[in-house]
């Protein structure tokens, strides 16, 4: 048996490189982390957590106004966004030191350097030029926003990644997709009192979810005022002495602040010496690993982003966890891809779990269709305009619920647990027999008795 220095060497401190590290030293293995910029990854310090923290940031401006019907009179509002700059480092330093300390307690030993492959297993260490060996290597690399250089401007325009530090909050901006981060930045930014566009190529924003919810928050955001372009695309951006100016596809012009750009995400797989030790990627740059997350190398296996397989953290956490299980724990353990509960953090938010109504009836013959649409109980008094859908997707054959999509306040968190009945395979009959919780909102979902309509071989009657 050869002896190598490392027992597990990972390259890569997000999601699932810090847990397949902090586990794995954790059951004993020696262990090694090598993370070039900030430990936490994407996630923590450019994604997820301050995204969220920004959501609650921009939703105050609605609060305020909502206070009134209940009695309330605030004062004037104001925002200065540096004090909330200041305060979502100071949260975003704290949750890195944790995601060290936790390395640190399961004595796995950290490296702050860039990391390339130098075979299947030597590992060099860019900061001091010392190479390392490892029986198994992760990459976990993670991917970075498509900078789309093809687009004139390119260089001028932001991603996600510098809208966590902008010295300035913009009086104007434009953002481009149709996804999560252009869905959740224009209800951000527009909630922080900017004027917001969004552009995006399709007929329709969030082209992976359910056609209603698609529409009712592209109805609820363009209530709030925030202007949407479907259909269009950004043709060229040029710097002017009133700002960027924007000529798009159907010939509009624009003039704004700042242009931002959310036209998905690119696997962080170049210079990682893959070629080296035979680590096969892709068309689209990805690491191709087989269903144990193993890449073409039998000791090198690949997690997270940097697989594209599913491009959410707690999909990279679970790739982590069976990685070890199969590696460590002599079980080998797939990881399970199907029924991902997810939310937009729009504003109303999405969430959901399961096929949407177009996917379900290109797969089942009849789908009963539950669907409700009301006013929340606290638009009754803020006045607000606004709306909630709830809908349940079920097969007539085995009355399985088979997709649940929410759009609305909470939809987030109501994602999170209807992805345990429909993990689980209940029926809608499970869903009628379990009491409502009232007054709620959710209380929709286990109390619309009777289906709004069929589907039938992918008609609605
Ligand atoms: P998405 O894949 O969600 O969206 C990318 C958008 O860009 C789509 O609307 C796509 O259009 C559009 N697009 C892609 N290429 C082009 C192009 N060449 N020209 C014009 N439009 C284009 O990616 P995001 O960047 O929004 O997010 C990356 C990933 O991060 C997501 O897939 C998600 O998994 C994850 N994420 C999750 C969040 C959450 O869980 N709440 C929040 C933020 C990110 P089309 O639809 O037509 O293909």
């Amino acid at each position: 048996m050869p002896s190598f220095d490392f027992d597990l060497f990972v390259i890569g401190g997000g999601s699932g490189g810090v847990r397949s590290a902090r586990v794995a030293a954790s059951l004993g293995k020696k262990v090694g982390i090598a993370e070039e910029y900030r430990y936490g990854g994407t996630c923590v310090i450019r994604g997820c957590v301050p995204k969220k923290l920004f959501v609650y940031a921009s939703q105050y401006s609605e609060h305020f106004e909502d206070a009134a019907g209940f009695g309330w009179t605030v004062g004037e509002s104001t925002f200065n966004w540096k004090k909330l700059i200041e305060a979502k480092d100071k949260e975003i330093a704290r949750l890195e030191g944790l995601y060290r300390k936790g390395l640190d307690n399961a004595k796995a030993e950290i490296f702050d350097t860039r990391a390339e492959l130098v075979d299947a297993h030597t590992i060099k260490l860019l900061k001091t030029g010392q190479t390392v060996t490892a029986e198994t290597i992760v990459i976990a690399t993670g991917g970075r926003p498509n900078l789309h250089t093809a687009l004139p401007g390119h260089e001028l325009c932001i991603s996600s990644n510098e809208a966590f530090h902008l010295k300035e909050l913009p009086k104007s901006i434009l953002i481009a997709g149709g996804g999560y981060i252009a869905v959740e930045f224009a209800n951000i930014f527009h909630g922080l009192g900017v004027e917001t566009t969004l552009i995006y190529r399709g007929a329709e924003i969030l082209s992976r979810f359910d056609q209603d919810l698609r529409k009712g928050l592209h109805e609820a955001m363009e209530e709030k005022g925030i202007r949407i372009l479907c259909h269009d695309i950004i043709q060229s951006v040029e710097k002017t002495e009133n700002g960027l100016s924007v000529r798009t596809k159907n010939d509009k012009s624009l003039t704004v602040d700042t242009v931002m750009l959310a036209l998905g995400r690119t696997p962080n797989t170049e210079n990682l010496g893959l070629e080296a030790a035979g680590v096969a990627i892709n068309e689209r740059g990805a690491v191709v690993v087989d269903e144990y997350s193993r890449t073409s190398v039998a000791n090198i296996y690949a997690l997270g982003d940097v697989t594209d397989r599913v491009q959410l953290t707690p999909v990279a956490i679970h790739e982590a966890m069976c990685f070890i299980e199969t590696v460590y724990k002599n079980n080998p353990t797939r990881p399970d891809h199907e029924l991902i509960p997810t939310a937009v953090f729009s504003q109303p938010e999405i969430g959901t779990v399961g096929l949407t109504e177009e996917e379900a009836a290109k797969r089942y013959p009849e789908l009963e269709v539950y669907r409700a649409q009301f006013r929340p109980m606290k638009a009754t008094l803020s006045g607000r305009a606004e709306k909630m859908i709830m809908k349940l997707i079920v097969n007539a054959a085995d009355r399985k619920v088979i997709g649940a999509h929410i759009l609305g306040h909470d939809a987030g968190e109501m994602a999170q647990l209807l992805g345990i009945p429909v993990k689980a395979g209940c029926t809608k009959d499970d869903f009628d027999r379990t009491m409502a919780v009232h007054p709620t909102a959710a209380e929709e979902l286990v109390t619309m008795y009777s289906p709004s309509y069929r589907i039938r071989n992918g008609q609605r009657v």
